[in-house]
């Protein structure tokens, strides 16, 4: 996972959320796959300060709310969660603390599988195309799974194409 920097110059994390330095807001922005600064609008849209491409964008709405997510959303795109947190079809009972805590893990680890799929250009479907939003871990296991059946697919693929390159 690559270190970004801030629109001051301060090196900023993947799971940041705010820039020690400058103190601007922070987010990930999965359509270019780039943690920005950004400048809250009159209008309460958030302005990305990243170079490219300019853009306004919405907190997902587990960002803004429950602070368990730090992925922006487009304003152009009507929903208020981001593209992992859609994903999603349950979240634990949150009338227990602790629950909190352990959804926080596991909606981080779940951005780092999606920052690692997109980079890998692999397909993220949800089980309904896509589009409702719970995390059960079987539902990550299983996506885990079904990514990395076609990541195999696709190394062995390279590695007998590399194979019959070389003879
Ligand atoms: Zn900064
Ligand atoms: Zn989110």
């Amino acid at each position: 996972m690559k270190n970004y920097q801030c629109h001051c110059g301060n090196t900023v994390y993947f799971e940041n959320t705010r820039c020690l330095v400058c103190d601007r807001s922070l987010g990930f922005l999965p359509d270019s796959m780039q943690m920005a600064a950004f400048a809250l609008q009159a209008d309460g849209a958030w302005q990305s300060l990243a170079p490219a491409p300019p853009g306004l964008y919405r907190q997902c709405a587990n960002y803004a709310r429950e602070n368990v997510c730090n992925w922006m959303v487009p304003t152009y795109d009507n929903h208020i969660y981001c593209r992992a947190c859609r994903l999603n079809q349950i979240i634990p009972d949150l009338s227990n603390p602790q629950n909190h805590v352990l959804w926080t893990r596991i909606e981080r680890a779940k951005r780092r599988l999606l920052y690692t799929l997109y980079s890998l250009h692999l397909p993220v479907v949800g089980r309904d195309g896509g589009l409702a939003g719970i995390i059960t871990v079987d539902d990550l296991l299983e996506l885990m799974a079904e990514n990395l059946m076609e990541l195999t697919r696709i190394i062995s693929r390279e590695q007998a194409e590399e194979a019959r390159g070389r003879k």
